[in-house]
């Protein structure tokens, strides 16, 4: 019964992330039918006409429907920006504005207003970043993004850090205040111990690829909203085929959730191999988790060492944890 409810609340959030993608795109849904919003995409004259006397809607075109279902086939793949109008330029959308951004510091501010992306954008901008070149490129096309909401309240991009050849990948959720000052991932409190991590693994932070599951800090460091997670997506999948590390670890429940889309609680699901894009992914938590409860250090340390074992790497000698 319990099993039941947790599916069908599962079904109810995927739901409302696809409608989110689709409105988002200019898609609504009114009177029993999805149709498209004047405000997203000018339907023709004759049809805006029509779509007047009809009041609010009016049926979907082939082209819209292909394109429905194509995000409810991959919405993923259609989260991403239009490519840049010259060669080099940074990825912004025009429809995009920046929006001024509402704080300067750490404290909470109002939630940011997503920006107005149609789908159509995002589909010729996921072709700009599956093309990608290199790590650099992807960088550059980061920095200009304001595919979402979170592009209003961030100082910098954080992209992430590391060796481009990395055999090790670590994923976190989002960039909290250091990491948004200082463009890096990673840099707070909770990235000293995640350096101590590595370090106990016998590594350098310099040896492995550091990232985030979204590239622009949330408001207030609240959990990424699922429409952005979705909109981040494609520059995550980009680095991961640049990289092509060996083993992915994941860094606590948002980064799960965002990579793996399950849902169930991190302390049941560290510590079991996982696959994401055909790579290993070993889930452990994360270490602004350990921080504020050090007792789990033991356990991410077991998850650790089962990295090192498939990377066929021993375990430094005296080490016993971070
Ligand atoms: S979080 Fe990702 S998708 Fe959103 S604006 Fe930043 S880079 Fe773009």
């Amino acid at each position: 019964m319990i099993e039941n409810r947790k599916k069908w609340q599962e079904l109810l959030r995927q739901t409302r992330a696809y409608l989110e993608v689709l409105r988002d795109g200019g898609i609504v849904f009114a009177e029993g039918r999805f149709a498209k919003s004047t405000a997203g995409i000018e339907p023709p004259a004759a049809e805006r006409v029509e779509s007047a006397k009809a009041g609010r809607s009016r049926p979907m075109t082939a082209e819209e429907r292909a394109a429905l279902k194509a995000a409810l086939t991959d919405p993923y793949a259609r989260l991403v920006p239009r490519p840049p109008a010259a060669a080099g330029a940074p990825l912004a959308h025009p429809a995009a504005t920046p929006i001024k951004r509402s704080r300067e510091t750490s404290a909470p501010g109002p939630p940011a207003k997503p920006a107005k992306v149609t789908l159509k954008d995002r589909t010729e901008g996921a072709k700009v970043i599956a093309a990608a070149e290199d790590l650099e490129r992807l960088r550059d096309l980061i920095s200009g993004c304001y595919m979402c909401g979170l592009s209003a309240g961030r100082t910098h991009t954080v992209p992430g850090e590391g060796n481009p050849r990395a055999a090790l990948m670590f994923i976190g959720e989002a960039p909290g205040y250091h990491e948004d000052v200082q463009g890096r991932p990673f840099v707070g409190r909770a990235g000293e111990l995640l350096t101590k991590m590595i370090e106990a693994m016998g590594l350098r932070r310099e040896d492995v690829y550091i990232a985030n599951i979204v590239k622009c800090r949330p408001p207030g460091n609240r959990d990424p909203l699922p429409e952005e997670m979705l909109a981040c997506e494609p520059y995550l999948k980009r680095q991961i085929e640049l990289i092509r590390p060996k083993i992915i670890c994941a860094l606590g429940r948002i980064a799960i959730q965002g990579l793996l889309r399950e849902t169930t609680p991190i302390s049941q699901l560290r510590g079991q191999w996982r696959t994401y894009q055909n790579i290993p992914l070993m889930p452990t938590f994360h270490p602004a988790y350990l921080l504020r409860n050090p007792g789990g250090k033991r356990f991410a340390w077991e998850d650790l060492k089962a990295i090192l074992a498939r990377l066929g790497r021993p375990v430094p000698a005296g080490r016993s944890g971070p």
